[in-house]
């Protein structure tokens, strides 16, 4: 049996609620999951605490963490580094544990670059399939509106082809549930099972 942990990565698109399905994973009855506490140099908000919602730091103390080699991965959003500090990660997965993610796309798919065994889940809006097809099907928005949406949308499909699963969050109890499901068969992969 592999007593590595798996390393499960939460994420999407801006604004579809990918924070919020944490938490509520993490709130969750029989969870068994480390959240990976990720380090970030913007600004604290309140009701925020050091240590437990980020490691807040200065971007120098950042930038040379990433010099070092202390990330699994780091991106620039909204002018402000966000990263996953590496020890944390490993020491946990060799205890056997699995590590959870939550991060936006760019880190995600440095994660994918570096641990290709991980599981990739992708959330969505509730109203993606039905944002395309209208994108598609209607013909009287102005033109630079539907480049716009047309663009938004291709670039988050493009982006879910490259994830192992695609949730919807129309419900955060339900996107909760799809995701532990999903979690519970990766154990089962035989390619975990025999490491
Ligand atoms: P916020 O500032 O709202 O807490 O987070 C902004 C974005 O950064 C969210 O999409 C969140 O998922 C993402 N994020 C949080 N931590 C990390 C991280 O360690 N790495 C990356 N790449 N993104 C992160």
């Amino acid at each position: 049996m592999s007593e590595r942990g798996l390393l499960i990565v939460l994420s999407g698109p801006s604004g579809v609620g990918k924070g919020t399905v944490r938490k509520a994973i993490f709130d969750s009855e029989g969870n068994e999951f480390e959240y990976s506490i990720s380090m970030t140099t913007r600004q604290m908000r309140t009701g925020e605490k050091e240590g437990v919602d980020y490691f807040f730091s200065s971007r120098e103390e950042f930038e040379k963490l990433i010099e070092t080699g202390k990330m699994l991965e780091h991106a620039e959003y909204v002018g402000n580094y966000y990263g996953t500090p590496l020890d944390y990660v490993n020491q946990t997965l060799d205890e056997g544990k699995d590590v959870f993610l939550e991060i936006e796309v760019q880190g995600a798919m440095k994660v994918k670059e570096k641990v290709p065994d991980g599981v990739f889940i992708f959330l969505t809006p509730p109203d993606f399939d039905e944002l395309k097809a209208r994108i598609v099907g209607r013909g009287t928005d102005e033109m630079s509106v539907i480049d716009e949406r047309m663009k938004i949308a291709r670039e988050e499909v493009e982006m879910m082809s490259h994830y192992d699963y695609a949730v919807v969050n129309d419900k955060v109890d339900l996107a909760v549930d799809r995701i532990k499901k999903i979690i519970e068969s990766e154990h089962f992969r035989v390619k975990h099972v025999i490491g």
